[in-house]
């Protein structure tokens, strides 16, 4: 029977894990917090990440994944030769760092927005002409959910927001006048199959996901542009497992890469009730060389976030009481700006999905 390793055991690796037990895999999980959201479902091996005595445990496993990208690289390197690791050390190591990412996207033929490389205060010299006099600045590490990043105007603010941020190096972006964010998933197996999720349209708020939707509003030729990049960049990548590409989508479809993060995505969520198969179904067969085919919702689909807000509960019985609703919840300790769960969907036409979306967004604070 395989058994699927994932070191982090948040609330990625508790929907791997409730994906993979029907397609008789065992999960086993590598992560240092006693209270993560995978040790209900999951074996938990409750230690650090570079931990040689959970290391050696995770490597009697049939492959090992991963659920966010900030581990530790030295964790993959001692696995390295004792078990496939999905996605590998280089992908990772590419994906974790947003300047890497941006120059290796770049190199694969993707498009994304102008931006300039800060490592020293030198580089911000001249660096907000250069992607069109307004941008967001970066740091090229450990940022997520908006956390690590700034609006800069004027030359005074970049220099300023560059301090605020530490010093460390950054990436300065160009400023881009979106018409919707979209995102898409592909995957691809050991044996190189190559598999897409859905075009998604994402909707954030405070620099946080707020709604997923499913189908995206998107132009005809702009579902087709995703893949097209997102196959390109797997196939350059040497990608074994699954990789979500987020988008700005421009007025008249053509898209930009935003960032991409090597694993199931918050926005693929939708596809756990769409009735089509799941993203995290998509992830174990990928990373396990399982069969493996496109996937996508069978119905029109939609995703709500809940995210901690103090003093604020969700309505949970008026949830409970629309049609269509399906829970998800993260078993984590409440703190405000956290993911804590999010409710899912499902309608059967885009007009009444819509319309029972616009409840549900009053329901989750
Ligand atoms: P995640 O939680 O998705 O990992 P993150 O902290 O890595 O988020 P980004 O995805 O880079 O952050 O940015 C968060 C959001 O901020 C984007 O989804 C988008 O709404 C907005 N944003 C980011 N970069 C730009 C840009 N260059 N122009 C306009 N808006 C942007
Ligand atoms: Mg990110
Ligand atoms: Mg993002």
């Amino acid at each position: 029977q395989p058994v699927l390793g994932i070191l982090g055991g948040g609330q990625l690796a508790q929907m791997l894990a409730l994906a993979a037990l029907p397609l008789g895999v065992q999960v086993r999980v590598l992560e240092p917090d006693p209270r993560a959201p995978a040790r209900l479902c999951a074996e938990h091996l409750q230690a650090p990440y570079t931990d040689p005595a959970g290391l050696s445990e995770l490597a009697q496993c049939s492959a090992v994944t991963l659920e966010f990208e900030n581990v530790p690289v030295a964790a993959l390197d001692n696995l390295r030769d004792k078990v496939p690791v999905r996605p590998s050390a280089a992908l990772l190591e590419r994906s974790k760092h947003r300047a890497r990412e941006k120059l290796a996207l770049q190199e694969a033929g993707a498009q994304t927005a102008p931006f300039v490389v800060i490592d020293s205060a030198p580089d911000l010299q001249g660096a907000l002409r250069a992607v069109g006099g307004r941008g967001i600045l970066k740091t090229s590490e450990l940022g997520y959910d908006g956390k690590g990043q700034a609006r800069v105007g004027s030359d005074f603010e970049l220099g300023q927001a560059w301090e605020a941020l530490g010093g460390v190096p950054c990436v300065l972006e160009g400023f881009v006048n979106f018409e919707r964010e979209v995102s898409l998933s592909v995957a691809r197996t050991p044996s190189g199959k190559v598999a897409f999720g859905p075009l998604i349209e994402n909707t954030h708020r405070d620099g946080i996901l707020r709604t997923s939707l499913y189908p995206a509003g998107a132009p005809d030729g702009t579902e087709a542009q995703a893949r097209h990049m997102a196959q390109a960049v797997a196939e350059a990548w040497g990608l074994e497992g699954l990789l979500t590409l987020e988008f700005f989508q421009l007025a008249g479809g053509g898209l930009l890469v935003n960032e991409v993060a090597p694993r199931v995505h918050n926005s693929g969520h939708l596809t756990q009730d769409g009735g089509g198969l799941s993203q995290f179904e998509a992830q174990v067969r990928a990373v396990l060389d399982m069969p493996l085919q496109d996937w996508r919702p069978l119905h029109p689909t939609a995703m709500v976030n809940y995210v901690g807000v103090e003093g604020a509960t969700p309505d949970w019985d008026a949830i409970d009481a629309l049609e269509g609703t399906h829970l998800h919840l993260y078993h984590k300790d409440f703190r405000a700006g956290r993911k804590l769960g999010h409710v899912n969907l499902v309608a059967p036409d885009e007009a009444t999905l819509r319309e029972r979306l616009a409840v549900l967004e009053t329901l989750v604070p």
